[in-house]
């Protein structure tokens, strides 16, 4: 370890604690243990995870015909996959069509 010398500011390596003459100009220096040694590092907390978004709720439409419920995209209408219905999913907007 290293010690500087409380006399002439001389750095020497002793092998721990105890008392060693300096040698450039010989003043003895107490060395206490680990002196100024860093304290062992603090245990890590975990990392918090950053949360995620929660995902988008899928929308779902329920047939009428069926009762079949199923995820559908984009779409204003989709088709029952379970009985082939035309059913509309309100989540788009549909144009209004002339009649
Ligand atoms: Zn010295
Ligand atoms: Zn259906």
């Amino acid at each position: 370890m290293m010690v500087r010398c409380g006399s002439c500011r001389n750095q020497f390596d002793v092998p721990g604690p105890g008392r060693f003459t300096c040698p450039v100009c010989g003043s003895v220096n107490s060395v206490r243990a680990a002196p100024g040694a860093a304290p062992p590092p603090a245990a890590q907390p975990p990392s918090t995870p950053v949360p995620r978004p929660p995902d988008p709720p899928s929308p779902r439409v329920t047939c009428a015909e069926c009762d079949f419920t199923f995820i559908v995209g984009p779409v204003a209408e989709a088709k029952c996959p379970n009985c082939g219905a035309a059913v509309p999913t309100g989540s788009v907007e549909e144009s209004p069509e002339p009649s």
